[in-house]
Parts: C-alpha cells; sequence; structure tokens
C-alpha cells in the first residue's frame, strides 16, 4: 500500500477509518450504507456550583457533564452531509435550554468542536473479513457507541484475524448482510 509515509507491505490490512473508510471500500466495489451522524460540543464558563454528574436532557437532545473547572455541552444528531460546513443551529437551540439551568457562564473555545458517529442502517458495527479481498478486514460504523466499543471490537477482530475462538457471536456484524 503506498502512504504519505512511503510503501507498506503487510499480509492483513484492517479498514477502521470510521465515518470516512467509504473511501477505500467504495473503490473495492463494497456497497455499504455508512453515512455521518454529525455532532458538536462547546466548553463554559461554570456560573453555578459544579455539577457532581453528567445530565441528560432527552427531550432537548443535549447532554452537560462536568470537567475541570468548567462544563461541556454536547448536542445530539444532526443529519447533514459528511463534508458540509459546521451549523451554528443545533448548539445554540441546545445553548438556549441549558444555559439557565445549569448557569453555563461565557463560551470557552473559539468554535465549536464537530464530530461524526459513523452510522449504519440497523446500528450495528461491521466488523470482519472483506468478503471479496483476502487479507482486508473490516471494523468501522460503530454508530454512537466507538468509546465504549472499541476495546471489544479490538478483540473480536483479532481473534477472528488469528483464527481463535471468537468471544461472540460475530455473524451480527459481518460485513456481507448489507452486499
Ligand atoms: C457528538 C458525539 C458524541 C459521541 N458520544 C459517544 C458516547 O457517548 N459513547 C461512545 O461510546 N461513543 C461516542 N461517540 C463516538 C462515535 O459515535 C463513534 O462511534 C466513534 O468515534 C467511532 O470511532 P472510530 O475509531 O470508528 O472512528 P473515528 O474516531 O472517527 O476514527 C477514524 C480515524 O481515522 C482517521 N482517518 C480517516 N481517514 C484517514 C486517512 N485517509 N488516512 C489516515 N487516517 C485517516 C481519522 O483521522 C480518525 O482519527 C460520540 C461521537 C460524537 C461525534
Amino acid at each position: 500500500m503506498q502512504t504519505s509515509s512511503g510503501r507498506i507491505g503487510a499480509k492483513d490490512v484492517v479498514v477502521a477509518l470510521g465515518p470516512w473508510s467509504d473511501k477505500v471500500f467504495e473503490p473495492l466495489g463494497y456497497r455499504i450504507p455508512l453515512r455521518a451522524k454529525r455532532g458538536y460540543h462547546m466548553h463554559y464558563q461554570a456560573t453555578k456550583p459544579m455539577l457532581s454528574m453528567p445530565y441528560v436532557d432527552s427531550e432537548q437532545g443535549y447532554v452537560v457533564a462536568p470537567m475541570q473547572e468548567r462544563l461541556r455541552l454536547t448536542t445530539g444528531v444532526e443529519i447533514a452531509r459528511r463534508e458540509a460546513k459546521p451549523s451554528g443551529v443545533q448548539l445554540e437551540r441546545a445553548e438556549r435550554s441549558a444555559k439557565p439551568v445549569f448557569g453555563l457562564g461565557e463560551r470557552l473555545d473559539a468554535n465549536p468542536w464537530l464530530g461524526l458517529r459513523p452510522c449504519t442502517p440497523d446500528m450495528r458495527p461491521i466488523i470482519g473479513r472483506a468478503p471479496r479481498h483476502r487479507g482486508l478486514w473490516f471494523s468501522f460504523g460503530h454508530n454512537h457507541h466507538g468509546l465504549t466499543l472499541g476495546p471489544v471490537s479490538g478483540r473480536l477482530l483479532a481473534e477472528m484475524m488469528t483464527g481463535e475462538e471468537p468471544f461472540v457471536d460475530a455473524r451480527p456484524f459481518r460485513p456481507e448482510r448489507f452486499a
């Protein structure tokens, strides 16, 4: 494989590029429906006594979490093209609702952080052998739970690649389900 730091050869290769994984699997002919659900966060001065735990407002669709001497506001899902410019709408809406309740003060970041949740239609990740390319493996599409699932996905994939007995049934995650 040709990379920016030279040519790299390997017996096995894993595509684990999150919401950008299609840049590799699409040119290889795989039609896997992977889309990004976007979300923002911003940090604020705390103007009230610090929260002791994160708070989820499921009606308004945001999370306020205590960080070191600051509060973080995280938004829900924004449906937009992956490369579309950030929009201030979602964060401003959450901010209006959260500000008076949690005492969010001044914004502390120059710009909101924008992240992408790589999502599949059945909300399950794609983990396993690429059906038509020997030595190619997939591990992406962890939806909203990539931070939580990363370690177990890594273990499952390692077991599949080394021929060990997988610790869970890997069939629900097989790439072929969308082929
Ligand atoms: C707002 C928000 C809230 C979230 N909340 C939670 C939560 O509460 N719990 C939870 O478990 N998860 C959460 N997540 C995580 C998330 O939903 C994903 O599942 C997770 O980030 C996916 O991890 P990943 O490693 O597959 O992809 P990513 O973390 O996106 O990593 C992909 C990596 O590939 C790199 N890359 C892409 N293209 C190339 C290239 N051509 N060359 C080299 N490198 C490349 C990127 O730079 C990136 O580092 C949240 C995400 C967002 C955006």
